[in-house]
C-alpha cells in the first residue's frame, strides 16, 4: 500500500516490532511556525509513544504478540472484547500515517499524475481542499480526516476516535488528526484554522501520490 514505516517493518531502524515507536521522519520543530515543536513533542513523543507503549503491554503474550501492526488491526476491528488493543493499535498506525501525510514545506501543487484524480474525482484541487477541511471541521468530537481511494476513485470520509478506513474497504491516501491534542496548544479551539494551515502549507501530495499509485 504505501512504503511508509508503520512500526513493522523490519527495514526500518528502530521499529522491528508493533511495539516501537516509528521514527518522527523530521525534526520536532521542522513544522513550525504551523505545527509547534511544542505541541509536536506531546503528540509525538506522549500520545503516539502512548499508544505504541500500551499496545506492547496490552498484546504481550498474546496470539497478537508478533503479528504485523496492520494484521492486529483488522483481526481486532468490529471485537468488542478486544477494543483496547484495537484501539491503541490504530492510533499507532494512524499516527504514523499522519506524520507522513505532512512535510516542511508542504501544501502547494500536487504532482500532475495525482493532480488528475484529483480532477476527476472532485473538479479542482481546490474543491477537493475545501471537502477534506470541512469533514475535518465537522468531524464531532475526536478523530481523522481521510482522502481515500474506493473502487479506483477519490474520495474524502471522516472517522471517530481510532477508526481506520483500511477496515472499511478504503485505501488510506492521505489523513489530518482532528484529536485536540493535534492542534490546541497552537489554535486552541481554532479548529479550522489548523485544517486550513496543514491543507495550504504542510500537506505531503507526494506521499499521497505514493499511495494513489
Ligand atoms: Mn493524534
Amino acid at each position: 500500500m504505501s512504503n511508509i514505516n508503520t512500526g513493522n517493518s523490519s527495514t526500518a531502524p528502530g521499529a522491528t516490532s508493533p511495539h516501537m515507536l516509528a521514527t518522527l521522519p523530521y525534526a520536532e520543530d521542522a513544522l513550525e511556525p504551523i505545527i509547534t515543536a511544542k505541541t509536536l513533542s506531546f503528540h509525538y513523543g506522549k500520545h503516539h509513544k502512548g499508544y505504541v507503549d500500551n499496545l506492547g503491554k496490552l498484546i504481550a503474550g498474546t496470539e497478537y504478540a508478533n503479528l504485523p501492526l496492520e494484521k492486529i488491526i483488522t483481526s481486532t476491528a468490529g471485537k468488542p472484547e478486544k477494543t483496547a488493543i484495537f484501539n491503541n493499535a490504530a492510533q499507532t498506525w494512524n499516527h504514523t500515517f499522519y506524520w507522513n501525510s505532512i512535510k516542511p514545506n508542504g501544501g502547494g501543487e500536487p504532482p500532475a499524475e495525482l493532480k488528475q484524480k484529483i480532477e476527476a474525482a472532485f473538479g479542482s484541487v481546490d474543491a477537493c481542499k475545501k471537502e477534506l477541511a470541512s469533514a475535518a471541521v465537522s468531524q464531532f468530537g475526536s478523530g481523522w480526516a481521510w482522502l481515500v481511494i474506493e473502487g479506483g476513485v477519490l474520495k474524502v470520509v471522516k472517522t471517530a476516535n481510532a477508526d481506520i478506513p483500511m477496515t472499511m474497504g478504503f485505501t488510506p491516501i492521505l489523513t489530518i488528526d482532528v484529536w485536540e491534542h493535534a492542534y490546541y496548544l497552537d489554535y486552541q479551539n481554532r479548529r479550522v484554522d489548523y485544517v486550513n494551515a496543514v491543507l495550504d502549507k504542510l500537506i505531503n501530495w507526494e506521499f499521497a501520490l505514493q499511495n494513489a499509485s
